[in-house]
Parts: structure tokens; C-alpha cells; sequence
């Protein structure tokens, strides 16, 4: 073996932004679980109230659906073991997507492996050359590399500035037109302004792409989503979300009008050429829906946690960021103060994500405190106090 050597060696420019990288604070790093995802979760062997996950509902972990998925396995063995227009498309995903488009009042869905996938490949799909993609400028990183790989024009508009997006609207009437958006921003947990956004597509002929990562499930009546937490409901708009965050499993669906299903089936390279998930999945999925329905108590319970937090965190120097849903960003500011706060934390047996650039702007760090129904009141509290104590 040579000496380790940087500079000799053939990935030392690597090397050298890593290095750059830790030297700004801002080097990645992943921590194993050796359980499952939860509330409460064991990392690197030790126990840690945890408020990083996406398990909203805390389906991730629910008896009902492990056995559902321990049971797709019996029916259908592990893998799909091709993609789903040769022969992986199996009765189980079929049926998932009746349900999934049913659940969220659509004529159809599909059924993409992620929901990085799901914006890669249908945007791609819908839009190219000479189309023009308007896009929320904290959309989600998936929407954003969505739309540069399309290869139509891009225009990004300030956060929920609807009066930026009219213009930009106005500006140009060749080729098809999309607007697309996070429903719930991921790393801010406010809004998109959707009935709004819905009229200037209407005025503008264009279609909108709404992403529901982070509202499925959780927003609206019994969890059908943002479009629901509205009371909006239109053939033009394009619906996508995930099924790894509230509904616990792993994937996501695109539900519209059916020759839009029918164009992604024939056009998004990220449904096309690639392996469909294990049918087990599906049939978890299954379960996962019928569960979010039964769910109002916990989503009701998800609201008086928030309430909670927020009165528990009053008077602390640092704020949280204006939301209402179990996304509840504590703005820190700086990246070396959020890691510290974060750390500290971690001490008091408490897991929250440390949340930096670029991730998010620059000189907006923060702490993701992301709220789950598989928490109850003490949990809240004990953050609280550790917050206030750190504060300090
Ligand atoms: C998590 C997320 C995605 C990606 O979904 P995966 O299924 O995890 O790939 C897409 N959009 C938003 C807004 C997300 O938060």
C-alpha cells in the first residue's frame, strides 16, 4: 500500500472540499440507529428522545403495519424483480394506487420508488425545451433538480411571493407552463399560499405541481392532504407525495387527471427504467391508509403538541419560525450556535437535527424540531427545559 498521501493521491480534490467542508463546520455525518424509527430511539446504543423524523404518526413502527408488510412477504417474496412495464407491476401496486388516488380525491395515480423520483420523473415528463418551470425559491431539493434536468426555461420566485410569480407569469406566453411548489415547506413548515396559487395558474393557463411531502397524511380531513387542508380540488393540478414520511413505509405517488398518469407511464424515465418497489411495501401501504383515515386522534393530538411547544418555548431568545404544522423550526442563526445548542441537547438525551447551509440560506441555522403523535406531553417539556437551560 502507498503512503497516504494528499496530494498523490487521485481523489485529493475531494479531499480538499471535505477538508474545507469540516473546516466550516458544515461536514455531514450520519448516526446508526440500532432500532427502529420512533419517539424514542436508540442511536449508537444509547436512548434519545428524538424530534428528527418525519414519522408524523408514528406509523413507521405500528404493530398493524409491520404485520402487513411481514404478510406481502409471504404473498409476494422480496424483491419485484423488474420494472413495472415489463413484469414488476403486481396486484398489490395496482391496488395501492386505486386507493391512493380514491384517498386523495384523483382519477388516477402512480406509484414511483421515491419521492425524489416521483419530481425527477414527472417533471421531466411533463415539461422540456421551450416550457417554462416557475418555482417557489424554497421548494424542496428534489423540485429543483427536477427542473434543471427537464431542460426548460427556469424561473424561481421569491418564497410565496405571489406577486413575483404573476409577473414572471405574465412575461412569457410560449410553451406550456408549470408553477411547481413544496405544500408544506420541508426545513420552514409553513404553507404554500395554494388557493392563490391555484387562481394564477387558472389565469395563466399553467399547470401546478404540488408537493405534499410533508401535509399527506397529516393536513386536512382524516390526513388527506394539503389539497384537502384547502378545500381546493382542480384537474389542473398535478398532486404528488411521499409514503417514508407520515404513512411510515417508503415511496410516493403522482395522483392527477388520467392522461397525465397515462404520460408519466409513457414518459418519466424515473417510472420507466427502473426496478418497482417490493409489492410488501404495497401491502403495508395498504394498511398505512387505512390508518391514517382512523387517525384523527393523533392528528388532533400532533395539534395540542404544537400548541404546547410553542407556550413551553416562549421567552427563549432563539424563535421558533411562523407554522402550524409538526415542522417547527427553532431559528438559531448561526452554524457553529445551532450545532452547540444541538450537542447539547444530545447531552440531555434529546435528538433534534441541526439544520445548515445550504441546506438553508445562509445565516438561517436551525434547529428541525419535527413533532410526531407517537409523543406525549413530558417529552415536549423535557425540551423545553433543556432548551431554556441552554439559552442560558
Ligand atoms: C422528503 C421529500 C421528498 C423526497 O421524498 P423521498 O421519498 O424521501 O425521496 C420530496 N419532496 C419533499 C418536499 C420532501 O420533503
Amino acid at each position: 500500500m502507498p503512503e497516504r498521501n494528499d496530494l498523490q493521491m487521485p481523489f485529493s480534490r475531494l479531499q480538499l472540499e471535505l477538508d474545507e467542508r469540516a473546516a466550516n463546520g458544515l461536514l455531514r455525518k450520519r448516526h446508526t440507529l440500532t432500532g427502529p424509527q420512533g419517539a424514542h430511539v436508540e442511536v449508537d446504543g444509547k436512548r434519545y428522545i428524538s424530534f428528527s423524523s418525519n414519522d408524523y404518526l408514528g406509523l413507521a413502527n405500528h404493530p398493524r403495519v409491520a404485520a402487513a408488510l411481514k404478510s406481502g412477504a409471504d404473498i409476494y417474496g422480496a424483491g419485484a424483480g423488474a420494472a413495472h412495464l415489463v413484469t414488476g407491476h403486481s396486484l398489490a401496486h395496482e391496488r395501492l394506487e386505486e386507493e391512493l388516488a380514491a384517498f386523495v380525491g384523483k382519477p388516477s395515480a402512480l406509484l414511483f420508488s421515491t419521492g425524489f423520483m416521483a419530481n425527477i420523473g414527472a417533471v421531466q415528463a411533463l415539461v422540456g425545451r421551450g416550457d417554462t418551470v416557475y418555482a417557489d425559491r424554497l421548494n424542496h431539493a428534489s423540485l429543483n433538480d427536477a427542473m434543471l434536468l427537464s431542460r426548460a426555461t427556469v424561473r424561481r420566485y421569491r418564497h410565496s411571493d405571489l406577486g413575483q410569480l404573476a409577473r414572471m407569469l405574465g412575461e412569457t406566453t410560449d410553451g406550456q407552463r408549470l408553477v411547481m411548489t413544496d405544500a408544506v415547506f420541508s426545513m420552514d413548515g409553513d404553507r404554500a399560499p395554494l388557493p392563490a396559487l391555484l387562481e394564477l395558474c387558472e389565469k395563466h393557463d399553467a399547470w401546478l405541481l404540488i408537493d405534499d411531502a410533508h401535509g399527506f397524511g397529516v393536513s386536512g380531513e382524516r390526513g388527506r392532504g394539503s389539497m384537502s387542508h384547502f378545500g381546493i380540488d382542480h384537474p389542473r393540478i398535478i398532486y404528488m407525495a411521499t409514503l417514508g414520511k407520515a404513512a411510515g413505509v417508503f415511496g410516493a405517488f403522482v395522483a392527477a387527471e388520467k392522461v397525465v398518469i397515462e404520460a408519466l407511464i409513457n414518459n418519466a424515465r424515473g417510472y420507466i427504467y427502473t426496478t418497482a418497489t417490493p409489492p410488501a411495501l404495497s401491502v403495508a401501504l395498504l394498511e398505512s391508509l387505512v390508518l391514517i383515515d382512523e387517525a384523527d386522534e393523533s392528528r388532533a393530538h400532533l395539534k395540542a403538541l404544537t400548541k404546547r411547544l410553542k407556550q413551553s418555548l416562549e421567552g427563549l431568545k432563539w424563535r421558533l419560525m411562523d407554522s402550524d404544522t409538526p415542522i417547527q423550526p427553532l431559528l438559531i442563526g448561526g452554524n457553529q450556535e445551532t450545532m452547540d445548542v444541538s450537542m447539547g441537547l444530545r447531552e440531555r438525551g434529546i435528538w433534534v437535527a441541526a439544520i445548515r447551509p445550504p441546506t438553508v440560506p445562509d445565516g438561517t441555522a436551525r434547529l428541525r424540531i419535527a413533532l410526531s403523535a407517537a409523543h406525549d406531553f413530558s417529552d415536549i417539556e423535557k425540551l423545553a427545559k433543556a432548551l431554556h437551560e441552554l439559552a442560558r
